[in-house]
């Protein structure tokens, strides 16, 4: 599994939803890393991949704004991803380290929508 460390090969991985990539990052360069290549258990790697798709929802993207009950979809996100990270911990525990890092942007969204009134 390639990044653009000097060594070539990520030491940690972050697990990171973002919009349209694989969850899964190199936490030192930031390089996306591809869910097969990181040799997890097919049945945990569906299950993060399901749940990266679901990143963003609490966003109304044709309109840029938070949706409804947006921080509390976001919280569940991260509730989610965190218990995903930690079972990713333990199969590649001696492999890499695995860092967690939960989406702040419901909050970000909703301080911009504070500020236009
Ligand atoms: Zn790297």
């Amino acid at each position: 599994m390639n990044c653009e460390c000097i060594t070539g090969t990520p030491a940690t991985i972050r697990i990171d939803g973002d919009v349209g990539a694989d969850p899964v990052w190199c936490h030192s360069c930031g390089s996306n890393l591809e869910l097969e290549g990181v040799g997890l258990s097919d049945l945990l790697s569906s299950e993060l991949d399901e749940w990266g798709q679901t990143y963003g929802e609490w966003i109304d993207w044709d309109h840029d704004k938070l949706r409804a009950g947006g921080i509390e979809m976001e919280e569940a996100f991260n509730q989610k991803g965190s218990g995903l990270a930690s079972r990713v911990k333990k199969e590649l525990v001696a492999r890499f380290d695995v860092t967690f890092m939960p989406s702040t942007s419901a909050r970000f969204y909703a301080s911009m929508e504070r500020r236009e009134f």
